[in-house]
């Protein structure tokens, strides 16, 4: 039961850079994944292209055991709406919506209604009292738990988060990852997550490092020690 395949991907930018060079793995329903490998390994660029936002150059990405790669542009965007979320370094909400707008944005892009239970997502969350605030007014970590709510709420198969406690401070950090952890643990979802942070990725169940756009690696229940070696 994998929420995430990715067969074979290759990727190569239109300057000629090799960025993955033939990379399959599989990330179980319910589990927490970390990402690692030094920086220009391929990382970010197999997030994006296994979470639709681009294409590989060859290879396969099955989301849910629903092929991504052989959607057209359209209907990958609706795809990858429904069935991914994704969570930035820099947080990626829109500065003029309030938090409750923020977290509702996917569901209204994807022409569905406010969930009953809208309230208590952001109240799960630690969010229940900032819900009409604009994002300038929190701090770096609550930033992060509205952009994991908004990942979230359309109940995707499975939630990419590409270094999303990069910019936060070390409370923060570990908030955040504990807020990811639970979403896996206590509510069975999927987590796929870059990061250059062992600590971080001692947070995950299993690591997959990557190099030169291949994977080099795995190692499960990683703590911040072994992964740093
Ligand atoms: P990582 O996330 O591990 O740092 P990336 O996936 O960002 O690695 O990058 C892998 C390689 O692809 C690097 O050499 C990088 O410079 C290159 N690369 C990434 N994005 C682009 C792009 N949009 N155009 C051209 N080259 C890119
Ligand atoms: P939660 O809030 O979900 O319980 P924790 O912050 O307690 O998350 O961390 C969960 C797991 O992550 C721990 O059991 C431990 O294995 C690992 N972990 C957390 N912080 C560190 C750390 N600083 N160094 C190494 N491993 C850590």
């Amino acid at each position: 039961n994998d929420a995430v395949r990715v067969e074979s991907l290759y990727k190569t930018y239109e300057n000629g850079v090799t960025a993955l060079d033939g990379v399959s793995a599989r990330f179980a329903s319910g589990t927490f994944t970390a990402v690692m490998g030094p920086s220009g390994s391929g990382k970010s660029t197999l997030l994006q292209c296994a979470a639709g936002l681009d294409l590989p150059t060859a290879g396969r990405v099955f989301i849910g055991g629903a092929e991504l790669t052989a959607t057209k542009d359209t209907a990958r965007t609706k795809f990858r709406r429904s069935r991914v979320g994704f969570v930035f370094q820099d947080y990626n909400l829109l500065p003029s919506l309030t938090v409750e707008q923020n977290v509702l944005l996917p569901l209204r892009l994807a022409g569905k209604r406010r969930p009953a239970n809208a309230r208590q997502i952001l109240d799960r969350l630690g969010l229940g009292d900032r819900t009409h605030e604009l994002p300038e007014r929190l701090s770096g970590g609550q930033r992060q738990r509205v952009a994991v709510a908004r990942a979230l709420v359309t109940e995707p198969a499975v939630v990419f988060a590409d270094e999303p406690t990069g910019a936060l401070d070390l409370r923060s950090a570990r908030e955040v990852l504990g807020l990811l952890r639970a979403v896996v643990h206590e509510y069975g979802r999927t987590v796929v997550m870059v990061t250059h942070d062992p600590v971080a990725a001692a947070h995950a169940d299993a690591v997959l490092f990557l190099a030169d756009g291949r994977l080099a690696g795995s190692m499960a229940h990683p703590s911040a020690d072994a992964v740093a070696e």
